[in-house]
């Protein structure tokens, strides 16, 4: 990584943070309400940036923990992939009437980095985003299965269109926009902090998994009509809740079982971010289709579906024209990133499980009684906070604003997620620095303190 010379900033170590603004009781107040809603408006911009770091419009440096929710991935602004924009946009940047050598040359590599089950033997649809993966992934299964019933979890986020926002639950983005795609069936999540069964003699992805198992196998359930079961195998923005292994290999012989279809959406959890390219593999399961985007095309727009090569055979040509998908630019820029991520001297996956957990001691070393867990995998964290640990009571918006706004003034970017968006979470660019990093973590530590 120092070889790099990309991701570490000593300057920013030093002295360049800033300071507590002098109108910083007035911004906090009109900052706290918009930042507890989540996101939407954010008091400052951001203006130019650099691998774990950014300014905004006043030249103030801020240390990244959020990474473009993950999609600035190896680091913003990364040279290599500045150089390919470069190099790329002077030789062809979009094709549509026939296919592209970037376009097929990803093809093939996102082939060879798939996991057990896709890999080598496995069909890509481009897309531009991850809603859009999902809206194909939903509308290539009904197909392919001739059946119409989607299985997907409580806490779930899949998109926002008519489908993939069907399938996600407990956030704004549903309320209120009447009817989306009907044949939905939540299951339980097994997000063991706050799961709503017993867990005294199973465990929540034995419960969850069960559950899955008897609406797919029962008669007079759902049985014989589930196209497909849907699932983060690290769930995202519903609290970043990693399920033991076990969850996931139920839920493969469910749908074996039943012959519905097992899609994995590794839109937040995969090109890298867990410690392995893709999530599932910290599973032995093999997913027969699985959908990304975010992290695999490094600041630029890249999304799509990988497809066991069986299953695209029975997908009638034509079904899926897409003009602006996987346009060269940033297949190009895909592909350097995924030479980034594979780098043996940056080693950066087993560097995010490690540095991964080493942060998860650290936050728990603050030993605040706002942290009700800390939990995660690689450098997806998520730290749920709480008003009492007794009680589990989310952390209450204001305070969660008051927080963020602490973070800011010090020069550091965190952003929540949760059903109750009470979990902050973790998720620097897998290149940044030791240094810079367990600093932010630091600063989170006074935040709460
Ligand atoms: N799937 C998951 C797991 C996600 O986290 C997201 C976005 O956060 C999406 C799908 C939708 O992706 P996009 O925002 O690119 O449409």
């Amino acid at each position: 990584l120092e070889a790099l010379h990309f991701a570490d900033a000593p300057h920013i170590l030093s002295s360049t943070l800033p300071g507590p603004k002098t109108s910083e009781a007035l911004a906090l107040s009109a900052r706290t309400e918009s930042m507890a809603r989540g996101g939407g408006r954010m008091p400052i911009a951001m203006d130019r940036a650099f691998g774990a770091t950014f300014k905004d419009p006043d030249g103030n440096t801020y240390i990244d923990l959020s990474a473009g929710v993950g999609v600035s991935s190896v680091g913003r602004c990364h040279p290599k992939v500045v150089a390919a924009i470069r190099e790329q946009s002077e030789v062809l940047m979009h094709a549509l009437e026939i296919n592209s050598t970037r376009r097929t040359e990803l093809a093939a590599k996102l082939s060879d980095v798939a996991p057990p089950g896709l890999r080598g033997d496995c069909v890509t649809f481009f897309t531009q985003s991850g809603s859009d993966a999902l809206e194909a992934a939903i509308k290539f299964a009904k197909r392919i299965t001739g059946r119409h019933q989607i299985i997907a979890f409580h806490g779930g986020y899949h998109g926002v269109w008519n489908a993939s926002g069907a399938l996600t639950t407990g956030n704004a983005y549903r309320k209120g926009y009447g009817a989306q795609m009907g044949g939905v069936i939540h299951a339980p999540y097994p997000y063991a902090y706050r799961f709503p069964f017993d867990t005294t003699h199973k465990s929540a992805e034995q419960i969850a998994g069960e559950y899955v198992d008897y609406l797919l196998n029962t008669p007079y359930t759902a049985a014989d009509d589930v196209a497909a079961v849907i699932v983060e195998p690290v769930q995202g923005e519903g609290g970043y809740v990693p399920p033991s292994p076990e969850f996931l290999q139920l839920l493969r012989k469910a749908c074996d079982r039943s012959g519905a279809l097992l899609i994995v959406d590794e839109v937040q959890a995969g090109a890298g971010r867990t410690g392995k390219m893709w999530a599932v593999e910290h599973s032995s399961v093999k997913p027969d289709m699985l959908t990304f985007g975010k992290g695999i095309g490094s600041d630029l727009p890249m999304a799509g579906l990988m497809m066991r090569s069986d299953l695209a055979a029975q997908i009638p040509d034509g079904s899926m024209p897409n003009t602006f998908a996987a346009n060269s630019l940033s297949a190009a820029v895909a592909l350097t990133n995924i030479a980034i991520l594979q780098d043996p001297e940056l080693d950066l996956l087993n560097r995010a499980q490690v540095l991964g957990l080493e942060a998860q001691e650290r936050i728990r070393g603050f030993n605040s009684p706002l942290v009700g867990e800390v939990r995660g995998r690689g450098l997806m964290i998520g730290i749920e906070l709480v008003e009492d640990p007794a009680t589990k009571e989310p952390l209450s918006r204001d305070k969660i604003g008051q927080l963020m706004g602490y973070l800011m003034n010090h020069g550091v970017l965190m952003i929540p997620c949760g059903r109750y968006s009470n979990v902050m979470r973790v998720m620097p660019s897998l290149t940044i620095s030791r240094a810079l990093f367990f600093k932010a973590l630091d600063i989170f530590g006074d935040a709460l303190a």
